[in-house]
């Protein structure tokens, strides 16, 4: 029994938990187009299996469990293509504040956002901060690689643009999930971004892309990089990071409090 599993335990069994130290973790991700090789389905798969797997690392006595994965993100980047389930901003905000309301009406002092997908990224940011004021929680946001650098090298363009069912993403469901991937339907694209001042996602000012404006697959990135191994080893260093993570936040104290 995976008793790191909220939903595993009794109403009494988590009542009865020492909570002093210790972390939930809600996984969030996204049912949106990943191209027409991957599932709409990745970023929640993401979400849920590589917390899984960090939590796996963990020493026995640490205190980390994990929610059901929140599957449904904002997505309205990717609206127009099909199979793109989105929730509007104000959703989302509500169903996290009740999430963590929740969280902490059960006596827990710490949660974690291990998110999956770019889109949720600014969402969850400002939300950290709303829930901590309004529940008295430390929340905390990471990103299911916990940050930790690309293990594999990867050309500059992949480096630049490949935010999209790329080469990291669809090697680490390969690695997961092959029955899932499509390989003969991949096919690389980079969006054609002027040189100068503007991004998509850093520069002196940054665009607010819709995916549709710049990629009519779907992608931002060269998927037919990706292979098995190349998940494998993404997996082992994104996993091991997130681990340590979580593991540092379970024990994390403001020092004055
Ligand atoms: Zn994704």
């Amino acid at each position: 029994m995976d008793s790191r599993y909220l939903p595993n335990l009794s109403w009494t069994t988590i009542r009865d938990l020492e909570k002093t130290v210790g972390v939930v973790v809600l996984p969030i991700g996204a049912i949106e187009q990943h191209g027409a090789h991957l599932p709409t389905a990745t970023d929640a798969l993401l979400a849920e299996r590589m917390t899984i797997l960090a939590l796996e690392k963990l020493p026995s006595e640490a205190k980390v469990w994990r929610l059901p994965v929140q599957s449904y993100g904002k997505s309205n980047e990717h609206l127009g293509f099909a199979g793109t389930i989105s929730l509007r901003a104000e959703t989302l905000m509500m169903v996290l504040h009740d999430i963590a309301s929740s969280v902490a009406a059960s006596g827990f002092k710490r949660l974690c956002f291990v998110n999956a997908h770019g889109g949720n990224s600014a969402l969850l940011a400002m939300m950290a901060r709303e829930i901590r004021i309004a529940t008295g929680l430390m929340v905390f946001n990471t990103f299911t690689n916990a940050g930790a650098p690309d293990p594999v090298e990867i050309p500059e363009l992949e480096a630049k643009f490949g935010i999209h069912a790329n080469d990291w993403e669809t090697s680490l469901v390969l690695h997961l999930e092959p029955e899932l991937v499509d390989m003969t339907k991949a096919i690389g694209h980079y969006p054609n971004v002027p040189d100068g001042l503007i991004g998509l996602t850093s520069g002196a000012a940054v665009a607010s892309w819709l995916t549709r404006d710049w990629s009519e697959s779907g992608v931002f990135g060269d998927p037919t990089l990706a292979t098995p191994e190349r998940g494998a080893i993404r997996l082992e260093a994104a996993t091991s990071a997130l681990a340590k993570t979580l593991l540092e936040i379970s024990l994390f104290g403001v020092p004055h409090e």
